[in-house]
């Protein structure tokens, strides 16, 4: 076979887009170096992949493995990008049950490596038994995972010193430096509720632990000299295991320009006809779902706020129908010319590329702030869940991006707060500073040879590693 006697890593990401892009970036830089790659999903995630370029596509075997049914999840359902947030759970449950089929596979595939998301947990024991090295790849930055905590109160072998929703609310005591990085108390209380129903056997709490407790490293797609603090901290306290990074893996604009989705010869018309700099690219990602009043309170907002946008907004794919919300009466006609409307997958990627956006109002997935600083283009702010609150404060504290003001309590924003934020980062004299720093950060999530170091560094540590003695 042409591609035997190359060393052959498995890679399993989470059914998400967040997740699959990032982990077949690994896999793309990985097969530019000589591995053989498996990357492992279901049908439908495999054909929503951004294309991979012909000189490396014989080395990425898409492997589709069916998800089996389970009650109460659609059919149709392969991916986050499918349901409502609140029924993720369904879709872990299904995921839990690839691991017969997936550890037959990798038997009969002797791979060198397998590196995992979080929610495969459950793979460890099984990579182990196998005798094969295996990485928990972390697609959440370093400050993040410390925040998160050691695997062993995520796995509640150890108590959590964290007793009340003020302890809660404020900075773990596993982190020694001062820090802003915390989570509000509409977001630990939306946690809290998107946690009750779990149909999945474990907490998400538990999943995450128990991954990287199995991991014999961790690779994080983030560089030290973004969050070196807090890589330390990873590392010698947090995990006590090593810890890698990959670096941020900036995405190809021209690999990612096939996206399926909103035709780009539309986009680019209008996109060409806006002034330099002065358009707001406007998403909230492939997780988090709007409510309706939400999606109000942000079109009046983007009205409000005069400056010409671009709106990606899209309800799980195949739960609205039309695919779409209601906007308030005849806001289509008002913003007509000065602001697109996207009911669909936008090419992100060439968007942010494009040289009339001027900044990103954003949910603060980790992938879509790589993106968008790539380009040095700066960030409003509007996280919604998961780790997206602690990004926004990372960000926020750095005086990288603002965060649009919410009601402490019930995280509902005003059309008056979002204009006023869009425009003070944006256009007003005092959100200067904010665009200066965008515009430092490109130097570092623009960069293209510390990216290539990063990733030279981290192919010789898989070519290097030895596992541990049994
Ligand atoms: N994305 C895209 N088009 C869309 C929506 C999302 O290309 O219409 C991509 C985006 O470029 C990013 C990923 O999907 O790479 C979303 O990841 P992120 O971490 O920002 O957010 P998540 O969806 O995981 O919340």
């Amino acid at each position: 076979m042409e591609n035997e006697g190359r060393p052959h890593v498995v890679m399993v990401p989470w059914l998400a887009m967040g997740h699959l892009i990032p982990f077949l970036e690994l896999s793309k830089c990985l097969a530019l170096k000589g591995f053989q790659i498996s990357f492992i999903s279901t049908p439908k995630n495999v054909q929503r992949l951004p294309k991979i370029p012909p000189n490396i596509s014989s080395l990425i075997n898409l492997v589709k493995i069916p998800l089996p049914q389970v009650v109460d999840l659609p059919e149709y359902a392969e991916s986050t990008i499918d349901l409502p947030s609140e029924k993720v759970h369904y879709l872990k449950k299904a995921f839990d049950g690839l691991q017969g089929p997936l550890a037959s596979f990798l038997e009969n595939s002797a791979p060198t490596w397998i590196i995992y998301d979080f929610a495969a947990y459950w793979l460890p024991p099984i990579a182990n038994k196998l005798r094969v090295p295996c990485a928990f790849f972390s697609l959440v930055n370093a400050a993040t995972i410390a925040w998160t905590g050691p695997p062993s109160i995520l796995m509640g072998i150890t108590e959590d010193p964290r007793k009340t929703l003020e302890d809660l609310l404020g900075v773990p005591k596993w982190i020694p430096f001062a820090s802003n990085v915390v989570f509000r108390l509409h977001e630990i209380l939306r946690l809290m509720n998107s946690s009750k129903d779990n149909v999945a056997e474990v907490s998400e709490a538990y999943r995450f632990g128990a991954a990287v407790q199995g991991a014999d490293v961790v690779f994080i797609r983030s560089c030290t000299e973004f969050e070196s603090d807090w890589f330390r901290l990873v590392e010698e306290e947090i995990y006590q295991k090593p810890v890698v990074p990959v670096g941020l893996l900036p995405a190809s604009v021209k690999e990612r320009s096939d996206d399926n989705g909103e035709k780009w010869g539309d986009i680019s018309e209008w996109l060409d006809k806006q002034k330099k700099e002065s358009v707001v690219y406007v998403s909230i990602g492939t997780e988090a779902t709007l409510t309706q009043e939400e999606v109000v309170e942000l079109a009046l907002g983007l009205e409000l706020s005069q400056l010409p946008f671009f709106w990606v907004i899209r309800k799980p794919t195949s739960l609205a129908g039309d695919n779409s919300f209601t906007l308030p009466d005849g806001f289509e006609d008002r913003i007509s010319g000065r602001g697109y409307i996207c009911k669909g997958w936008a090419p992100q990627v060439r968007i942010l590329a494009h040289p009339s956006i001027s900044g990103f109002l954003t949910h603060c997935g980790w992938n879509s702030i790589i993106e968008s600083l790539g380009w040095g283009r700066v960030l409003i702010l509007l996280p919604f869940l998961a780790e997206q609150g602690l990004n926004a404060r990372m960000l926020e504290e750095r005086k990288i991006g603002m965060e649009i003001p919410r009601d402490e309590r019930d995280g509902s924003f005003t059309r008056d707060s979002v204009a006023k934020s869009l425009r003070m980062v944006i256009v007003d004299e005092e959100g200067e500073p904010f665009r200066s720093k965008a515009m430092e950060m490109r130097g570092l999530f623009g960069d293209k040879n510390l990216h290539d170091q990063y990733i030279d560094k981290f192919v010789q540590y898989l070519h290097d590693y030895k596992p541990k003695k049994t």
